[in-house]
Order: C-alpha cells, then structure tokens, then sequence
C-alpha cells in the first residue's frame, strides 16, 4: 500500500513538474514570437514609410498639417489674449482636443499604411493610436500646451514606446510653423496579432500537449502495470498459502490414522481399522484430487484445451450432475430442477461439462450462511444453450465480481480460512464454457444470493 502510494505520488509530482516546464517554454517562445512580430512590423513599417515618401513624398499628414496651420494662426491669438490662469488652462484643454480630433481624423498614414501592407500580404487589420509628446504654441516667446512628462525639451529625438508596450511604434512625428511646434508619436495595433502568435506557436503548443499526454498515458499503463502485478502476487501468495492449508488438512489425518494403527488396542479390533483404512482412502483421493486439479491448471496454461466432444442429452446430463451432487457434498441443499430441455442434444465434454456444474452448485452450497437452496435452470435461446445456477447465499460485492472468474481469485480474502477453497473452482468453468465457444457471468447482490448463467452455442 505504501509503495502503491509513493509510486502514484512520485508519477502526479513528475507530470506536475513536466507540466509546469512546459508552461514556462510556452510561455517563453509565447513572449518570443511576440517580439519578433513587433519587430516584423516595426521594420515592415518603415520600409512602408520610406515608400511612401519617396512614391507620393508624403508622410501622410499633410491635411493634418493644413487644417492645424489655420487652426493655430486663430487660437495663438486667442490664446495669448487670455490673462485668467482657469481660462488660460480651458483654452490649452481646448487645443489640445482639438490636435487629437485631427491627428486621429485627418491622418491619411494609416490608410497608406493598409494598402502597402495588403499589396504585400501583410496583415492588415490593425488599429492606429496617436500620443502627442509635445505641443507648443510660438510668438515672441514660447506656450507649452502640453509636454509629456520626461519629454527630452532639447532635441526631440526618438522617444520610447513606453505609453503602451503592446503597441508597435511606427515612427514619431514633427510638424511646425510659425505658430505652433509640434511632436507626436504614431502607434499601430493589431487586432489579429493574439491568433497570428497562436498560429506561430502552434506547433510547439501541440507538441507541448502530445508530450505531456504520452508522459501520462505512460504513467497510467506502467502505474496499472504495476498494480496488476501486485494484485496476482497477492493472489499467488494467498494461493500457496490456501494450498498448504487444503494440502496440510488430509496429510495429517493420514497421518493420525497411520498413528491409531499402529496402537495395539485397534489392531485387535477389526472394525476400527476398517474404519481407518477408509478413512485413510477417502483422504489420499482427496489429496489426489487436489494434486491433480493443479497440474491440469498448469497443464492448460502450457497446451491447448483439448475436449473430447460427444453429442450428449443436456437435461440428462443435468440430472446425472444433480443427483449424484445431492448424494455427494450436496446433500442438506435443497435444489429445484428448472429445466425442461425436450432431449435437446449439443456437442459436449462430459467430464469437464460435469465439472463446471458440479462446481457452480458446490460453490452454492458452500458460499452459504443459511439452508442452500439452489435453482438450476436450462433453456435454450436462439442457438445457445442457457444454464442458470441461483443460490440463496452470501453474495458477491460489485468489485469482486469482475474478478472472480480469474486464476486464484478469492474475493473472502479477508476471512480466507472461514470457506475453504483455492480460488480455482470458477477459473475453472470460465475456461471450460469458453472451450466450448461459450460464456460464463455473475449477477449477485451481497446478502441476496447469486446467479451464475453459462450460455454455449450448439
Ligand atoms: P474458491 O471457492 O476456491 O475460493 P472459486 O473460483 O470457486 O474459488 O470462487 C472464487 C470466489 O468467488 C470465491 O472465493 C467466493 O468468494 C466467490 N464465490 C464463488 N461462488 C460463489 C457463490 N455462489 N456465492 C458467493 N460467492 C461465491
């Protein structure tokens, strides 16, 4: 159990880690693929740019610049007119507005930009924005309207793209005349940009996740691999010692009978040793039965199953296995023919067909806590011959009955001496019934009793 635990630990803890790597490589080529799509882009734009200029010589502001130099000659004057400070700082708001609306409406960059990005099967969807950094009204002596904070004043070179990291920083602008200065960045934004990345990392992801499904899927069949292999060793290791168990119990009244002979007092009375003897007898064939059970068991496994077929009356063959049953172990049972096959005939091992009954019914009687009553029923369906064996005994739990049918299999484990037993009886009549190209299955409930039902072609 401690190892089962620690095994299953160590395999949850492995895939975790695995995972979380993972994670962390998609995360990194993730941030990778998008740098390089900015800088794709950021290069895409330029070369967008310098053509421009030199197709059209525009930088694709020119109404902008238009309508600002008749807006500003206007609102200089305005402007400088104005003494209050509260109106002083309404009329910069004002201009200010105002240099957006336009940068953003009259700007013809952007539709310049689609089309040399189209002509080349670029991507095409994307968003522009406008950061103004510096806005100065000119006279005499200078107005700032607005400055962006850490503005380099002196030479207004460059500025970083610090506004939105997301953005793509196409290139920064200057534009002046005698009233105004004026300096703003232009950014573009592309709304594909998620799926584009995706579709990059694709690959990648997709191997991420085929890894991490094979890692578990190898963990979930060498972890039920294992688990197998405890669950027969533990079968194994209960049937050796159900075996010494079954095997001790004859030998040692074998060898107390041998002991009670050789006592004097018996020796004189001829009865007694009569009564020995036989005892002696019914115990060394009990222990040959044994024996014999175990090297056909091993005998299977090596060969094939041979069966020596005979067209053979089931409801006969029925009655033979009932009443020799009821005069064997059986008897304090109470069983109740069910069957009434019409002299139906089918292709049968008698041996091995007695076998597989006589087990099921002995099964009945012995998994028992109250008088047994056994229901043996037979009838055929289609072309199959249906033989039902229903008990009123203790029951098999759900669990169990899956396995019961397996070689060793006991599912009273824990109370293993309390019904003797090698867990070979229904190993037994599942191979049999699948020699003869049939089926056995359980249907039991705990406490209510248990049907087996045997369904072989003929
Ligand atoms: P064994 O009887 O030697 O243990 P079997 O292969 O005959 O082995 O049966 C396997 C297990 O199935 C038994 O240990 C028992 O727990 C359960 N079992 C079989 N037949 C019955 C039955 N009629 N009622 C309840 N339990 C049964």
């Amino acid at each position: 159990m401690k190892k089962k635990n620690t095994v299953l630990i160590l395999g949850i803890v492995s895939i975790i880690i695995l995972t979380s790597v993972q994670v962390f490589i998609i995360r990194g080529i993730w941030k990778q693929k998008d740098e390089m799509f900015a800088l794709r882009y950021t290069i895409r734009s330029q070369e967008a740019l310098n053509f421009i200029n030199r197709r059209i010589s525009s930088d694709g502001f020119d109404t902008v610049r238009f309508v600002l130099s008749k807006y500003s000659e206007q609102a200089n004057k305005e402007l400088r007119a104005l003494k209050d400070t509260k109106e002083l700082d309404l009329k910069k708001k004002e201009i200010l507005d105002f240099y957006s609306e336009v940068l953003n409406k009259e700007q013809d960059l952007s539709g310049l930009l689609a089309t040399y990005f189209e002509r080349r099967g670029y991507d095409k969807k994307f968003a522009h924005s406008i950061a103004i950094n510096n806005l100065e009204f000119l006279s005499n002596d200078t107005i700032v309207i607005f400055r962006r904070e850490n503005f380099p004043n002196q030479r207004p070179g460059r500025s970083t793209p610090e506004i939105n990291q997301s953005k793509i920083l196409v290139n920064w602008f200057g534009m002046e005349d005698n009233n105004y200065r004026l300096r703003f960045d232009y950014f573009i934004d592309f709304s594909d940009k998620q799926r584009v990345i995706f579709k990059e990392s694709a690959t990648s992801l997709a191997m991420s996740i085929f890894s991490i499904i094979v890692v578990v899927t190898i963990f979930v069949i060498a972890y039920r691999n294992l688990m197998e292999e405890k669950r027969l060793s533990n079968l194994k290791t209960d049937f050796i010692n159900n075996m010494t168990h079954e095997l001790k119990t004859p030998l040692s009244t074998i060898t107390v009978a041998g002991k009670t002979l050789e006592m004097a007092q018996i020796r004189t009375n001829e009865e007694k040793i009569l009564e020995t003897a036989r005892l002696i007898g019914k115990q060394s064939i009990h222990l040959n039965q044994l024996i014999n059970m175990i090297l056909e068991i091993s005998m299977w496994e090596r060969t094939q199953f041979e069966l020596d077929k005979k067209n053979t009356d089931i409801g006969e063959l029925l009655d033979d296995v009932v009443e020799s049953f009821r005069s064997g172990g059986g008897n304090g049972a109470s069983i109740n023919k069910k069957y009434n096959l019409n002299g139906l005939k089918a292709e049968l091992d008698v041996v091995y067909f007695t076998t597989m009954i006589n087990n099921l019914l002995s099964n009945a009687v012995k998994y028992s806590d109250k008088d047994p009553v056994i229901d043996i029923e037979g009838f055929h369906a289609e072309n199959n011959i249906c033989i039902k064996v229903s008990d009123n005994g203790i029951g098999i739990r759900r669990t169990d009955q899956k396995h019961i049918f397996d070689k060793f299999y006991r599912a009273s484990t824990g109370n293993i001496h309390k019904f003797k037993g090698l867990g070979l009886g229904l190993y037994y009549v599942r191979r049999i019934a699948e020699a003869h190209g049939g089926e056995v299955k359980v249907n039991s409930r705990p406490g209510r009793g248990s049907t087996f039902t045997i369904n072989i072609p003929y």
